[in-house]
């Protein structure tokens, strides 16, 4: 039976961070929504365009485009022993059509770990982050610098910061979070898949406790 992880937390929690390292861990193809977007942005697509134009004001890409666009991902050859899923479900539409394709691939939402960090924390951390440019790796200008300035540790591609990690787009993204994603906290501690995770804690002790508390794959 293919697994599915969920990533859950507000925007700077840490979920693409440990998600790429559960993900080579647990060798899952890690999915997140922000970067297929970005790379659709980067290749000049008409879905790239739809979604910069709310993206870029720190909004919600529609759902219907979004969850389609998740349908096809989850469907390709490399995820057909499951997925680490990062930024997807956002709102409750998209967790039950989660639910939903999942059910027809076979699977289910099988653990969502939910990275807690408090609201102040969230701020420093994206107005700090440098994104890769070639491979979305993250690092932090304080928290988690990379070896030179400007140049990723992982791939030597540029490092940037992304237009929405500017603070006005920030408290926007975080307050979409609270009235849009915080809801599907409930939802999944309702059906017994929520862990919730201590996020204001080195990286390594988050991908810790994150391991400790992920299923073994193909079981
Ligand atoms: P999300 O995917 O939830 O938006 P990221 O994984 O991109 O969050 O992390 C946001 C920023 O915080 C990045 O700059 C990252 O390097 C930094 N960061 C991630 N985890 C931690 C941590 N445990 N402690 C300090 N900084 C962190
Ligand atoms: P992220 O990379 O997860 O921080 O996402 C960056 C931006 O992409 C978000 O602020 C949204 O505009 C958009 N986005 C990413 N995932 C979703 C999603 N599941 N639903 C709607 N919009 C999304």
């Amino acid at each position: 039976m293919p697994t599915y992880v969920v990533m859950l937390g507000a925007p700077g929690a840490g979920k693409g961070t440990q998600a790429k390292l559960i993900s080579e861990r647990l060798g899952l193809p890690h999915v997140s929504s922000g970067d297929i977007f970005r790379e659709h942005l980067k290749n000049k697509t008409e879905l790239g365009k739809l979604a910069d134009s709310f993206m870029s004001k720190g909004e919600l890409v529609p759902d219907d485009v979004t969850i389609a666009m998740i349908r096809e991902r989850l469907g390709r050859s490399d995820c057909s022993t499951g997925a680490v899923l990062d930024g997807f479900p956002r709102t409750p539409a998209q967790a039950s059509a989660l639910a939903e394709m999942l059910g027809g691939l076979g699977g289910k939402v099988d653990v969502v770990p939910f990275i807690k960090v408090e609201e102040q924390e969230l701020v420093r951390r994206l107005t700090g982050r440098w994104t890769c440019r070639a491979n979305g790796h993250i690092f932090h200008e304080t928290f988690n610098p990379p070896r030179q300035a400007g140049v990723c540790d992982h791939d030597g591609s540029e490092l940037y910061q992304r237009s929405d990690d500017e603070a006005e787009t920030v408290v926007n993204r975080i307050r979409v979070y609270v009235e849009q994603t915080a809801p599907l906290v409930a939802f999944y501690r309702e059906s017994g898949v929520l862990v919730e995770i201590n996020g204001a804690q080195s990286i390594d002790q988050v991908t810790a406790d994150l391991l400790a508390v992920l299923p073994p794959v193909g079981e």
